[in-house]
């Protein structure tokens, strides 16, 4: 098991959600921090056990785990065979021609989980929602038929009336924007699409996943790995994952000051201030230390040196200002090529923190939540057989227990 303790500090602010207000300010910004209750050390004179509850910005996992897959995933991208979604759809035609054979009722089903879960959400991330919709005119498998083979032909004519759209105006527009989305929307091999629910890993698989999964091998002539590559590491409901990242808690709360801001709301059509309409932003002032822990189940029984010998190997590899450390160093030491893919992944991640910094909580709003490498990153490495005396046996002012107890179970011996 592979630990890597980090402290981030924001360099700008983090946006607290939780408020009745968020729909009014999501708009503007995402919330990437949550108001937690929880216990914070306050010494013995505060309660018996030293603890009072109190609210704590906390940034959730799930903030940091997405802006990781990010890198992940194109990171296995630029190494993944692609193809277009209309080669794609042309090879469902045939697999579930085959392999359906006469089970009309299949068939059709596919075809309408196809225009529901796949096709209606691309087209939406490219067209508005009244033309999307036209995609609803396929209700059965011949329908689809139909409408892809006329896309393959570039029949923009063939494709809006399969679609019913008016073709002497925008119809005939929007049709040719689904003929070109077809066209050049790429499906990863190793990488799920994860925006798309048609195109992300599910398990238990459904039947139409299972004939888009055999049209992809098929189109490309090869093998498909199930969940996908990014999903292994990741995991996905029902699937385990190899990395699991903490919440990043405040290292001391007293030093993590939620402020707010009142907004006005500007009337749009007079321009002039909305009567009564103000609201309250809350947001972590920049030079907050969070701290987060990332966990790797990584391989340790395969290890050619000892676990103290391979930490610090990893911990070169994993820190650019160490050149010396290559790839070609973790092999010596019998780290298998899976853990060293997802190493180097962990590098990027670690050393963008340290020199750009990075956003978590998406890009709607560029200058929010961006996060830096506060000092140094620490390395752990330990066997899960083995267990470990506690470490941190006393609690800090103003350190939240959760905090304290994830530096007891993860946390390195040179803290
Ligand atoms: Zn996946």
């Amino acid at each position: 098991m592979l630990t890597i303790d980090v402290t981030i500090v924001n360099v700008t602010e983090l946006h607290v959600g939780g408020s009745v207000i968020d729909k009014m300010t999501s708009a503007m910004a995402d919330n990437v921090v949550s108001k937690i209750y929880a216990p914070v050390y306050r010494g013995p004179s505060a309660s018996c056990d030293g603890y009072v509850y109190e609210i704590v910005p906390v940034i959730p996992s799930s903030s940091i785990k997405g802006v990781l897959r990010t890198f992940l995933e194109d990171h296995v991208r630029m190494s993944s065979r692609s193809i277009t979604l209309l080669e794609v759809l042309k090879k469902v035609i045939d697999v579930a021609e085959r392999d359906l054979r006469d089970d009309e009722v299949a068939k059709d089903r596919v075809a309408r989980d196809i225009v529901d879960r796949v096709l209606y959400r691309v087209l939406t991330q490219f067209l508005d929602e009244s033309l999307a919709k036209h995609i609803y005119s396929i209700k059965s498998f011949s329908d689809l038929k139909a409408f892809i083979e006329a896309a393959a032909g570039t029949s923009i004519e063939g494709v809006a009336e399969r679609l019913g759209l008016d073709r002497t105006g925008v119809g005939n527009y929007a049709a040719k924007v689904i003929v070109d989305t077809l066209k050049s929307f790429q499906l990863y091999k190793d990488v799920c699409y994860t925006v798309v629910e048609g195109l992300a890993c599910e398990l238990p698989l459904p039947l139409y996943k299972l004939v888009l999964l055999r049209a992809i091998s098929e189109a490309l002539n090869e093998e498909i790995e199930y969940p996908c590559r990014v999903c292994k590491y990741l995991g996905l409901p029902g699937y385990a994952s190899r990395i699991s990242i903490t919440n990043a808690w405040p290292k001391n709360v007293d030093k993590a000051a939620i402020l707010a801001r009142t907004h006005i709301a500007i009337d749009r059509i007079t321009g002039t201030v909305a009567q009564g309409k103000t609201f309250d932003v809350e947001y972590v002032a920049p030079g907050t230390e969070f701290e987060f822990f990332i966990v790797y189940r990584m391989h340790t029984k395969n290890l050619r040196t000892s676990l103290d010998e391979a930490k610090n190997r990893v911990k070169e590899f994993l820190d650019q200002d160490s050149q010396s450390r290559s790839e070609d160093s973790l092999r010596e030491i019998g780290l298998h090529d899976y853990d060293i893919e997802i190493l180097k992944v962990l590098k990027k991640f670690v050393n963008e923190l340290k020199n750009g910094g990075i956003q978590i909580g998406g890009r709607k709003t560029w200058s929010y939540g961006i996060v830096k490498l506060w000092n140094t990153f620490k390395v752990c490495l330990f066997d899960l057989a083995e267990l470990r005396p506690p470490r941190e046996p006393t609690p800090r002012e103003g350190e939240p227990k959760p905090l304290w107890e994830l530096r007891r179970v993860f946390g390195c011996e040179d803290c």
